[in-house]
């Protein structure tokens, strides 16, 4: 695996508007510091305690995304250092970010999840629930977490056809909210879809094993 041509063959394929999160969960720190030394500084984990290591041993201009399912009991240990969440589903998690970013006089950015794949596996609000969200008096309260946009993970498929349909479904609310909620980022994308993504207006994509080689 060469980490470094990787990186450099993805940027070459997408917008220079597109942020590229380097999700890098299960890989040792080796393999961090070669895409850090190749200009990387995003990266996402999906294991709070992985990340955390990883956090007090790496450089610390690094940003570091958690875009796995959160467990709102291991908030506290991301809260010093987490720059972005992606996947927010419920209410009672983003009150306790919120919670423990004050704490630590910090504001942490968040994205709302939308389950647009069909496993029961993958987490996520419907588009209704998430219209709900926004509306919510509550948020008002939430004054140390900003919440940026919309994530969500196509179901692991070859059919192109259904990530398109699921994508577009993604892609519509994230219009629909963009405007009134200031919205600037929509996290779609991995290794095998993300040029879907981008061809449904993604501005994020997390790419694991197109980078990093595959986990095992
Ligand atoms: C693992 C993971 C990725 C990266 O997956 P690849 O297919 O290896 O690119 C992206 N997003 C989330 C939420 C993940 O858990």
């Amino acid at each position: 695996m060469n980490i470094a041509r990787n990186i450099a063959q993805i940027k070459s394929e997408i917008p220079s508007t597109v942020e590229l999160v380097a999700v890098s969960k299960t890989k040792p720190n080796e393999d961090l510091m070669e895409a850090y030394h190749a200009g990387q500084r995003i990266f996402g984990e999906n294991k709070i305690q992985e990340m955390t290591d990883k956090w007090e041993a790496l450089p610390k201009d690094i940003e570091w995304h958690m875009v796995g399912h959160v467990q709102t009991n291991k908030v506290k240990y991301m809260a010093p250092y987490v720059s972005m969440v992606h996947a927010v589903h419920k209410m009672k998690l983003l009150k306790e970010i919120n919670k423990r970013a004050k704490q630590e006089g910090r504001v942490i950015d968040c994205l709302l999840q939308m389950k647009i794949a069909e496993e029961d596996s993958k987490y996520g609000m419907s588009s209704q629930e998430i219209t709900d969200f926004l509306a919510d008096e509550r948020l008002k309260n939430y004054t140390h977490v900003n919440i940026r946009g919309l994530m969500g993970m196509a179901t692991f498929t070859d059919d192109k056809e259904q990530i398109r349909r699921e994508f577009s479904q993604l892609q519509n609310l994230y219009r629909e909210l963009k405007t009134k909620h200031n919205f600037d980022v929509l996290s779609m994308g991995m290794t095998g879809d993300y040029q879907i993504a981008i061809e449904h207006g993604s501005t994020m994509i997390r790419i694991g094993s197109k980078i990093f080689g595959a986990r095992d």
